[in-house]
């Protein structure tokens, strides 16, 4: 079962230290249960990698440039320069980069990048709050996957992370019974070559009491609650008692 904690804009190096307590508590996996894995700012990504260079924690990046190759693009990093300083892992369409104007094909692009580069992407899609009322989300999802994953041929090297737009950083979770269908809805989609299938959007020790019975989903991306170690070992515990 995959834990991902996605950091967004937060921490420095001084927050590195608190994660002593999470390598502490994955030491304590013997069975192999678990895989956790840090995806913090680029800026954290060496020292991060680092200090989890013996443990069974690893490291993933948020976003990428698209371009394989170097170029005059100010302020960014494409998917070799994040392979290069630790990332094994590497979210791309997350929603509130989807909201700042990254499309279907943009993203196909950088998920493209991803893959030559040797990373493992974690592919977000999730419907917004309108496209639910509007009984869209299967149709919003498919679309996503369709293009956002064109011309893909391992898609079972993926990892899907359904992230309801609504849900993130709202403090609502779908009911499970939704859930369920929708994950089976991108499983199906994705046919014989399924990936695993994460939830993500405001996953934290209380909700993830609704979400633990829920055998089709794979694991969990998490936000706030991944920023604290805390809260983020006791949604772990959660699931395993
Ligand atoms: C996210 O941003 O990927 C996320 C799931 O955020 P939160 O857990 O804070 O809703």
């Amino acid at each position: 079962m995959y834990f991902i904690a996605n950091w967004k804009m937060f921490g420095d190096l001084r927050t590195l230290n608190s994660l002593d307590k999470v390598i502490k508590f994955s030491k304590t996996d013997k069975k192999k249960k678990f895989k956790l894995i840090y995806c913090p700012p680029n800026t954290l990504i060496r020292p991060l990698s680092k200090r989890l260079k013996k443990t069974k924690i690893e490291v993933g990046a948020q976003n990428c440039h698209e371009s394989d190759n170097p170029g005059a693009y100010t302020g960014h990093v494409n998917s070799k320069m994040l392979k290069n300083v630790g990332a094994k892992y590497l979210i791309l369409g997350h929603s509130e980069n989807r909201q700042a104007g990254e499309n279907d094909k943009l993203i196909n692009l950088k998920v493209k990048s991803g893959i030559k580069a040797g990373l493992k992407v974690i592919f977000c899609i999730g419907e917004t709050l309108k496209e639910k009322k509007n009984k869209k989300t299967n149709q919003v999802l498919a679309r996503q996957i369709k293009r956002g994953l064109k011309s893909i041929k391992k898609k079972s090297k993926l990892i899907i992370a359904y992230e309801p737009v609504w849900s993130i950083g709202t403090g609502l979770i779908p009911k499970p019974e939704d859930l369920i269908k929708t994950v089976s809805f991108i499983k199906k989609k994705l046919g014989k070559t399924s990936p695993k299938v994460l939830y993500g959007g405001s996953v934290n020790s209380v909700s993830v009491s609704q979400l633990k019975d829920i055998s089709s989903i794979d694991g969990f991306l998490i936000g706030g609650a991944s920023q604290d170690p805390k809260k983020f070992i006791d949604i772990i515990k959660k699931i395993y008692n």
